[in-house]
C-alpha cells in the first residue's frame, strides 16, 4: 500500500501508538510496549538519537558501537513482526511532536526512567503530549521494584545502608514477574506504516554517520543486543555448578577477561530484563536445591537496585558539591596525574593493564574496578571520584548513571561507609589477582618478556633483566608515578581528617 494512503489512514479513527525506546532495548518483559499495542490500529517503535551529541559527547566509540548493535538487533526483531525501528535524528522535545502530528499519534508509551534527568525529560514530553491530546503510558521495567515503594517504606527516604535496604526488600516480597515477549500475537491487528525510504530516513546509523573515524578500530569484544543478551543469560544459567554451590564466583586470573556470560552491559541498556534474570535464577535454584532461594542469591542485582534507589530522587548523586549523602573531601586537582591514570601510564602494571583493557574493550572486572578506583582517589592520587566516574562513563559499556556514581562514592569512602583505613596496594593486589602476570602481558605487550618475579613492579628488575626483557623502565614503560607506601599512608590521614570534619 502507498505510504500516503497509510498516513492519511493514520489520521483516521483508532489508536495510533508510538513506543519510545531509550533504555529497555528489548521485546521481552516490555510492559509499556505491550500496553501500547493493546487495541492499536498502527504502531511505531522509535529511538531518538542526536547525531550532534554523538560526535561531541564524552562517550567512547565502543559504547556507541554497542548501542548501534542493540538498535540493529531491535530492528531485526521488529522486522519479524512486519515492523521496523524508526531511528529519529534530533532532540526528543523537538523531533517527537512533529512526527506525532505527521503520524496522527494518539498514544505514547515508554519505560519509566528511574533517573532524575530522564524523569525531567519525560515530564516535558508528557506535558507536550497532553497539549496534543495524546495519552501517555509509562511502566517500570528497568529495576526489579518500583523504587518509590522502597522509599515510602523507609519513611520517604532512600535507605543508605545495604543492610537497611535488604530489610525493606525482605518485607516487600518478590518483585513482579517478567511479562511475556512481544510476538505477532501481541501485535495482533496493529500494523506499522512503512515508507520506501525508511532506511534513508529512519535506518540505524553507522558509526561513520555519527562522525567517528573507524580506521584501526578493533572488532568488538562485546556484541550488543537482546539476542546476544538472551544467549548469554542461558550460558550464565548453564553454569549450574556455580548456582548450585551458590556463592560469589571465585576470582581467578581468567575472571579478569571478558566472559561469554557477562551481563552488565546488557542490563545497562535494558537488552536484558532484570526481572527475567532474577526469576530464571530463582527457578534454577529451586530446581537444583529444592528450596526457596535466600535473598543473597540475587545479591548483585540487589546492589544494582540499591544504587538506583539511592539515586532516584537525588539529581546531584553524581556530584560531591550539593550532594547530601556525599562526604565533602578536599581532593587535589591534578590534570597530569589524572591523564596518566586514565591512559594507563601510572607505572604500576596492574593499574595500567586494567585501564588499557577498559579503553580497548569497554569492560573490566569488579575487583579491577576496585583497584583503579582506590588508586585514583583515597589510595594514591587523591583525585576526586567524580573524575574517575567521568572516565568510566566515557569508556565503560555498562556505565550506568546511578550505579557508576554510587560505586565511585562507595570506593572513595565518600558515602555508604567503607573502611577508609583499608587500602589496596597496586602491587600486592595485582599479584594476588594475576599471579603469573598473564593479564598484564596481554594488555601491556611492552612487558611481555618481563620475568614473573618483576612483572608487577618492573622498576625493581635489575638493569640486565630489563635489558633481557627488552623493556627499560622509564623508557619503554613508565616509572611508578608515586611511592605507594608513602602516599597511601598520607592519604589515610587525610581521609581521617576529612571524615572528622564531616
Ligand atoms: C568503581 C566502580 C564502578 C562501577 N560502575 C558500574 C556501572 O556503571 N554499571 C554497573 O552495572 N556496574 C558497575 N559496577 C559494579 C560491578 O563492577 C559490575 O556490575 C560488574 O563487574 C559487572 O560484571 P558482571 O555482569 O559479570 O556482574 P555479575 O557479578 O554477574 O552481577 C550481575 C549484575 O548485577 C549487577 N551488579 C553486580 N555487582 C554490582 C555492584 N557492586 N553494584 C551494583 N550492581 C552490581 C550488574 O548489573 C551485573 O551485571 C562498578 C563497580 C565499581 C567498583
Amino acid at each position: 500500500m502507498n505510504v500516503d494512503v497509510l498516513e492519511s489512514a493514520a489520521h483516521q479513527e483508532g489508536k495510533h501508538a508510538v513506543h519510545w525506546f531509550r533504555k529497555g532495548l528489548r521485546l521481552h518483559d516490555n510492559p509499556s510496549l505491550r500496553e501500547g499495542l493493546k487495541g492499536a490500529t498502527t504502531f511505531r517503535c522509535v529511538f531518538v538519537l542526536d547525531p550532534w551529541f554523538a560526535s561531541s559527547s564524552n562517550v567512547g566509540i565502543n559504547k556507541w558501537r554497542f548501542l548501534l548493535q542493540c538498535l540493529d538487533d531491535l530492528d531485526r526483531s521488529l522486522k519479524k513482526l512486519d515492523s521496523r525501528l524508526f531511528v529519529i535524528r534530533g532532540q526528543p522535545a523537538d523531533a517527537l511532536p512533529k512526527l506525532f502530528r505527521e503520524w496522527g499519534t494518539t498514544a505514547l508509551t515508554f519505560e519509566e526512567d528511574p533517573e532524575p534527568f530522564g524523569r525531567v525529560r519525560d515530564h516535558n514530553i508528557t506535558t507536550l503530549c497532553k497539549e496534543m491530546g495524546i495519552t501517555v503510558d509509562q511502566k517500570d521495567s528497568h529495576t526489579l521494584y518500583q523504587l518509590q515503594n522502597i522509599i515510602d517504606r523507609n519513611g520517604g527516604k532512600a535507605p543508605l545502608t545495604y543492610h537497611q535496604f535488604l530489610a525493606i526488600i525482605a518485607r516487600m516480597g518478590p518483585p513482579p514477574q517478567p511479562e511475556p515477549s512481544v510476538t505477532t500475537h501481541s501485535v495482533h491487528n496493529a500494523h506499522t506504516p512503512l515508507s520506501d525510504d525508511h532506511d534513508e530516513k529512519y535506518g540505524v546509523p553507522t558509526l561513520q554517520e555519527l562522525g567517528f573515524d573507524i580506521e584501526g578500530l578493533n572488532p568488538p569484544v562485546w556484541q550488543g543486543g537482546e539476542t546476544e543478551a538472551l544467549t548469554r543469560l542461558e550460558r550464565h544459567l548453564e553454569r549450574k555448578a556455580w548456582v548450585a554451590s551458590f556463592g560469589r564466583p571465585k576470582m581467578t586470573p581468567q575472571s579478569l577477561l571478558p566472559s561469554q556470560t557477562g551481563l552488565s552491559p546488557y542490563l545497562r541498556f535494558g537488552c536484558l530484563s532484570t526481572r527475567l534474570f532474577y526469576y530464571q535464577l530463582t527457578d534454577l535454584y529451586k530446581k537444583i536445591k529444592k528450596a526457596f532461594p535466600p535473598l543473597s542469591l540475587h545479591g548483585q542485582l540487589l546492589w544494582r537496585e540499591f544504587f538506583y534507589c539511592a539515586a532516584t530522587k537525588n539529581p546531584n548523586f553524581d556530584k560531591m558539591l550539593g550532594n547530601p549523602i556525599c562526604v565533602q573531601i578536599p581532593w587535589d586537582k591534578n590534570a597530569e596525574a589524572l591523564a596518566k591514570w586514565a591512559n594507563g601510564q601510572t607505572g604500576f602494571p596492574w593499574i595500567d593493564a586494567i585501564m588499557t583493557q577498559l579503553r580497548q574493550e569497554g569492560w573490566i572486572h569488579h575487583l579491577a574496578r576496585h583497584a583503579v578506583a582506590c588508586f585514583l582517589t583515597r589510595g594514591d592520587l587523591w583525585i576526586s571520584w567524580e573524575e574517575g566516574m567521568k572516565v568510566f562513563e566515557e569508556l565503560l559499556l555498562d556505565a550506568d548513571w546511578s550505579v557508576n556514581a554510587g560505586t565511585w562514592m562507595w570506593l572513595s569512602c565518600s558515602s555508604f561507609f567503607q573502611q577508609f583505613f583499608h587500602c589496596y596496594c597496586p602491587v600486592k593486589f595485582g599479584r594476588k589477582a594475576d599471579p603469573n602476570g598473564d593479564y598484564i602481558r596481554k594488555y601491556l605487550p611492552m612487558l611481555k618478556n618481563m620475568p614473573t618475579q618483576y612483572i608487577h613492579e618492573p622498576w625493581m628488575a635489575p638493569d640486565n633483566v630489563q635489558k633481557g626483557a627488552k623493556c627499560t623502565v622509564g623508557l619503554h614503560y613508565p616509572l611508578p608515578m608515586v611511592n605507594h607506601i608513602t602516599v597511601s599512608r598520607l592519604n589515610i590521614q587525610r581521609m581521617k581528617q576529612a571524615r572528622l570534619n564531616h
